[in-house]
C-alpha cells in the first residue's frame, strides 16, 4: 500500500504508461482488493473493455440508486453479455419508496445533496472497506471542477483509513473515448444519441446546457458533483 510520500513518484511512473498498462499495474499490485466503479459513462465502458481484453481480473461494481434510466439498466445487461462479466449491483439501504416515507417524497427536488448522500455516497463508503484500490472513469476534460484531477491519489474511507484511487483515463479526451468505443463496437447508452452527455439518475439528468459535459446534471441547483469524487482527503 503506497503512502502519501510515494504518490508523486507513482503518479510520474503511471503517467508514462498507457491506460491498459495502468490497469495491468492495478491488477498486479492489488489483485482482488481492486475494483472498478462505473456508472456506465463512456470512459467507464472503455475501462471495462480494456480490463477484459487484457485478461485482467478486476471486478466491477455500480451504484444502483433505484432512479437510473431504463436505458442505463439495459446497457448494464448488454455490457455484461458483450464482455462476459458480472457487474456487482450495489443498492442503498432504503428503496425509493422507503426513502419517501422517511425523508418525504422526491427528496432530489428539495435536497439533492442529502439524496446523493443516502443513495450514492453511503453505498460507496461501505464498498470502499472491501477495496484498497478504487478505479474510476473521471477525466480532466469533463468539467472545470475535474480539470485538476490526479491520475493517482489517496482518498479516505469514513473511518479515515486510506485507499488508493486511480483514474486511468484521466488524460483522455472525449474524442479519444468515443473513438475507442466506436472502433471496438462496444455497447453504449442510447441516450447519448439523443444529446445526453453525462448520464446519472433520471430526475437529475437533462440535456447539457453548455460544452461542459456535466452541465445537464442537477440543473437549477448549485451542485455539480454527487459527492463520490470530492471525498475528504486522508487526515
Ligand atoms: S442524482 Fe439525484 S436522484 Fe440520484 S441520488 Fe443524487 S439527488 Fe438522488
Amino acid at each position: 500500500m503506497p503512502s502519501a510520500s510515494d504518490i508523486p513518484a507513482l503518479d510520474a511512473r503511471l503517467t508514462a504508461l498507457s491506460a491498459g498498462d495502468r490497469l495491468r499495474w492495478a491488477a498486479e499490485t492489488f489483485g482482488a482488493r481492486a475494483g472498478i466503479g462505473t456508472s456506465f459513462q463512456p470512459a467507464g465502458i472503455v475501462i471495462l473493455h480494456l480490463a477484459k481484453s487484457l485478461g485482467l481480473n478486476l471486478p466491477a461494481f455500480t451504484l444502483n440508486t433505484g432512479l437510473l434510466f431504463p436505458e442505463t439498466l439495459e446497457l448494464k445487461a448488454q455490457l455484461e453479455k458483450h464482455l462476459g462479466i458480472t457487474i456487482e449491483d450495489l443498492q442503498p439501504a432504503q428503496t425509493v419508496a422507503e426513502q419517501a416515507v422517511t425523508h418525504g417524497p422526491e427528496l432530489w427536488k428539495r435536497d439533492p445533496e442529502k439524496c446523493c448522500g443516502l443513495r450514492k455516497v453511503a453505498v460507496l463508503d461501505q464498498k470502499l472497506f472491501a477495496l484498497d484500490l478504487w478505479i474510476t472513469g473521471v477525466r480532466r476534460d469533463q468539467s472545470q471542477e475535474r480539470s485538476v484531477t490526479p491520475l493517482v491519489s489517496l482518498v479516505a474511507r469514513p473511518n479515515h483509513t486510506e485507499l488508493v484511487k486511480l483514474n486511468p483515463l484521466v488524460d483522455w479526451s472525449r474524442e479519444q473515448v468515443w473513438d475507442y468505443i466506436r472502433s471496438h463496437q462496444i455497447p453504449y447508452n442510447v441516450l447519448h444519441d439523443r444529446g445526453f452527455r453525462s448520464i446519472g439518475c433520471a430526475p437529475c439528468t437533462a440535456l447539457p446546457t453548455s460544452d461542459d459535459e456535466r452541465s445537464g446534471r442537477w440543473v437549477g441547483f448549485n451542485k455539480t458533483e454527487c459527492g463520490l469524487h470530492n471525498r475528504p482527503r486522508p487526515q
